[in-house]
């Protein structure tokens, strides 16, 4: 399942170069091209599905737990302080690439990456809303 015209599929056939950190069956673990911080990667299964919502569930498990794993073992090798776990889904939430990914983002204190977002509030009137479009 690859798609002719994607980015990581071609990394994924070897068409495009890439830093493979880890392969199997099923997944790549890449470093970014454009890293937030040192050491920034992504998780890639090898067939294309375009967001989360195309994922099988059994691939979106499995994906989570090798962010588990190489995650923390980001984290150790370079000594940082924390990691985000970043997974966008169209333009609105800035995906680029429209083949699934995992950025593994270790933080470093100090690293002036920033915070996703500034909190806001939530009124009586929106919190209704919400639950009204939900139920
Ligand atoms: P997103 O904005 O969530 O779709 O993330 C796409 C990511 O893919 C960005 O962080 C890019 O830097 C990264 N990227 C794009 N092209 C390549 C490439 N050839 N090799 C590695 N990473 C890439
Ligand atoms: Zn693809």
């Amino acid at each position: 399942m690859r798609d002719a015209n994607c980015v990581f599929c071609k990394i994924l056939d070897g068409v495009i170069p890439s830093t493979k950190l880890y392969e199997d069956n099923d997944f790549a673990i890449i470093l970014d091209i454009g890293p937030a911080t040192f050491g920034h990667a992504l998780v890639i299964p090898k067939n294309h599905y375009a967001n989360i919502y195309e994922m099988p569930e059994e691939m979106l498990s499995k994906s989570i737990c090798l962010a588990k794993v190489w995650g923390e073992k980001l984290v150790k090798a370079f000594h940082a302080d924390g990691l985000n776990l970043v997974q966008n889904n169209g333009l609105a939430a800035g995906q680029t690439v429209y083949h699934y990914h995992l950025h593994l983002i270790p933080r470093y204190d100090g690293d002036g990456v920033g915070d996703l977002w500034t909190p806001g509030s939530l009124s009586d009137e929106q919190r209704k809303e919400i639950l009204e479009k939900l139920a």
